[in-house]
């Protein structure tokens, strides 16, 4: 089909979920239930035909669809989710995809999944084939190199005065979180998957992954606040609502299986925030920094050998050791010295496990 103006949320300066657009996708092929674009296949899950030709490609979000929603609006609203994911998950692809002059596996999104009967769900993962999962049992098997799964949606939220069903699909931020797991896997593959059998990958992810994922999707967004849009009751000094802008430090980091890896990861994600934020005081754009956080997971995943060592393993964990490699792949010095500063003074040391960090931190050290 080639390049196809379809419907989709751009953020920018609009508020959450963003400005509703036309936006050129380059689409390979569209079933009743599934829009195809390069390595990127989007299925609705629920059965019945979503599409017909191109027809549906530029729908009207129709305020999140639901159950309390007219038959017409709810149509329109999976239709809408099928063009906005697709379009949002390939512009954090082609970021990634375009800088490291490489492609990534092909993954695929499904949309409706994890609901039984009237039950719905809210949320959205990134599963990758595995012997069991904690939550969320999987009814069929999971693609080797990883799935995206979304819920239909089941709050509420208020947008432009009236409700609107929180449908993880309609949320750029939420998607370019998980599609940002897929870049970890393939680019940074930080829990060594590559290592494990195809259909025994973990599925459990590091505080350092969470929160790399956090600030693409803030990266995605250009905005600090990545779950205002369906967080908006849960105060922005809560570590719960993920917002890129708190003063998180290692003396707040948890650790350890109890913690979340949510919540820990976002001392990760605001350091890198304010990098990214203040990177006009090094002489660089803010994208300089993204692209230093690709660089240096592209370096960790090329490492070799460190499959017998149980302490590099280990290091993985550490926001040190991925800033270490930041830090190896600069080639400015100017920027290099501007991220050790700003990590330096949110406690993050290259090279530094994350106990250390923090109980330095904490005035232990
Ligand atoms: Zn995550």
């Amino acid at each position: 089909m080639g390049v196809t103006p379809v419907a989709a949320y751009v953020p920018g300066h609009a508020r959450p979920p963003g400005a509703l657009s036309v936006v050129p996708l380059d689409v390979l092929e569209v079933l009743p239930s599934a829009i195809r674009v390069p390595r990127l296949t989007v299925v609705d899950v629920r059965g019945d035909p979503v599409l017909s030709g191109t027809d549906r490609l530029r729908s009207d979000p129709g305020r999140g669809g639901g159950p309390l929603s007219t038959r017409t609006m709810e149509e329109t609203a999976r239709a809408f989710a099928l063009t906005n994911v697709a379009w949002c998950a390939r512009r954090l692809l082609d970021v990634v995809e375009t800088y490291l002059k490489t492609v990534l596996p092909s993954l695929r999104i499904l949309i409706g999944t994890h609901e039984k009967g009237a039950r719905r769900w809210g949320g959205g993962h990134y599963r990758l084939p595995a012997s069991s999962y904690s939550e969320l049992p999987e009814p069929s098997p999971v693609d080797v190199p990883g799935e995206v799964h979304l819920g239909s949606g089941r709050a509420y939220v208020h947008h432009d005065g009236a409700r609107y069903l929180h449908a993880p699909g309609h949320n750029v931020a939420l998607v370019s979180h998980e599609v940002a797991h897929h870049v970890c896997r393939h680019i940074g593959d930080l829990r060594l998957n590559r290592l494990r059998p195809p259909r025994q990958q973990t599925n459990h992810r590091t505080a350092v992954e969470e929160g790399t994922c956090d600030y693409l999707a803030a990266a995605m967004i250009g905005h600090p606040d990545i779950y205002g849009w369906h967080r908006e009751h849960v105060p922005i000094s809560d570590p719960r609502r993920r917002c890129l802008s708190a003063p998180w430090t290692m003396a707040d980091f948890r650790g350890g299986h109890d913690a979340d890896p949510h919540a820990d990861g976002s001392i990760w994600a605001c350091a890198l925030w304010e990098a990214r934020s203040r990177a006009g005081e090094a002489g660089h754009p803010g994208e300089s920094v993204d692209r230093l956080l690709i660089d240096g997971l592209a370096d960790l995943g090329r490492e070799q050998g460190v499959a017998r060592s149980p302490e590099s393993r280990r290091a993985r964990r550490y926001y040190g050791t991925l800033l270490s490699r930041m830090l190896g792949a600069c080639t400015d010095a100017a920027l290099a010295e501007h991220l050790e500063r700003v990590m330096a003074a949110r406690g993050i040391r290259p090279g530094w496990s994350n106990a250390r960090a923090r109980d330095v931190a904490r005035g232990f050290g």
